[in-house]
C-alpha cells in the first residue's frame, strides 16, 4: 500500500463517466481529480444536472466510470470483479439517501442490525441499540419506519449505515425531504460522527446551510469541479458561490 492509499478515504482519479454513445453521449463528469481526508466532512454542490449524483455514485462504487480511476480506502476499483466490489462496498461504505430506505417491515433495530446480517455477522445487540441511542432513538428501537416520523426514519438509516462503521459514509440530500428542525438534527448527527468517531461523510445537497456543516464545499459544474470553499465555510458564502454557479 502506497502513502497516498493511507492517508485518503477516497480518490477520484481523472474520472470520467459517459452516458450513451454517439453523438447523444452526455458526458456527466468530465476527469474530475477529487481527494476526501479520513475524517473530513465533504459537501457537493452544483446545479441541477452537473453531475452530483453521478460523482457520488462513481466515488462509492455503485456506478462504473468511463475512464480514470476511483480508490477507496487504498483499493483501486478498476481491478474488482462485480463481486469484489459488492464487498468492498459492504464492508466499507455506508449510504444515505433523501427517501430514507428503510424496510418498512423490519423494526428501527432490525433495520440498523441489517447490514451486520448481510455481511454474515451476528449482531451484537448492545451495540445496536448504542448505536440507536446515539442518533436519539433509544426509545423507538422496536417501532417499525411507518410509526416513526421523517426525522427519525432518517436518524435510524444514519445508524444503519454506521453501524459497520465504514471508510466514506456518502449522503444524497439526506435532509432533501427533511423540515427545518429535523434537517438541522441529522447534519448534527453527520457532524458528530465526523468529530467524534472520525468518520468521513460526502454529502450531496442543494441547501447552503447543509452545506456550511461541511469542512470543505466542492462546486460543480458541467461534470467538472468549478469551485471550491474550504473550512469554516458559511452559508452566505456558499450562497453567492451557487448563484455565481447558475448563472454561467
Ligand atoms: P446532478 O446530480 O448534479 O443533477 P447527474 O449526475 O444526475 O447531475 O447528471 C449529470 C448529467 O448526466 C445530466 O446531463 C444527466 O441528464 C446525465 N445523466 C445522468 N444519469 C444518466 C443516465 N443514466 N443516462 C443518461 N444520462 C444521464
Amino acid at each position: 500500500m502506497t502513502i497516498t492509499s493511507i492517508r485518503t478515504a477516497v480518490e477520484l482519479r481523472s474520472v470520467s463517466r459517459t452516458y450513451g454513445h454517439g453523438p447523444a453521449a452526455v458526458t456527466a463528469l468530465d476527469r474530475v481529480d477529487v481527494t476526501i481526508a479520513p475524517a473530513s466532512f465533504t459537501a457537493v454542490m452544483g446545479p441541477s444536472g452537473s453531475g452530483k449524483s453521478t460523482l457520488l455514485h462513481c466515488a462509492a462504487g455503485l456506478d462504473r466510470v468511463t475512464s480514470g480511476e476511483v480508490v477507496i480506502d487504498g483499493v483501486p476499483l478498476g481491478g474488482l470483479s462485480e463481486r469484489a466490489l459488492t464487498r468492498l462496498r459492504r464492508d466499507r461504505v455506508g449510504f444515505v439517501f433523501q427517501a430514507f430506505n428503510l424496510i418498512p417491515a423490519l423494526s428501527a433495530e432490525q433495520n440498523v442490525e441489517l447490514p451486520l446480517r448481510l455481511a454474515g455477522k451476528r449482531p451484537d445487540r448492545d451495540e445496536v441499540r448504542a448505536m440507536l441511542a446515539e442518533v436519539g432513538l433509544a426509545d423507538r428501537a422496536g417501532h417499525r419506519p411507518s410509526e416513526l416520523s421523517g426525522g427519525q426514519q432518517q436518524r435510524v438509516a444514519i445508524a444503519r449505515a454506521l453501524v459497520s462503521r465504514p471508510a466514506v459514509l456518502f449522503a444524497d440530500e439526506p435532509t432533501g425531504a427533511l423540515d427545518t428542525a429535523a434537517s438541522r438534527d441529522v447534519l448534527r448527527l453527520l457532524r458528530l460522527a465526523v468529530d467524534r468517531h472520525a468518520q468521513t461523510v460526502v454529502m450531496v445537497t442543494h441547501d447552503p446551510y447543509a452545506a456550511a456543516q461541511a469542512d470543505r464545499v466542492l462546486f460543480l459544474a458541467d461534470g467538472r469541479v468549478a469551485d471550491q470553499l474550504t473550512g469554516p465555510v458559511d452559508a452566505a458564502g456558499i450562497a453567492v458561490r451557487m448563484a455565481r454557479l447558475e448563472e454561467r
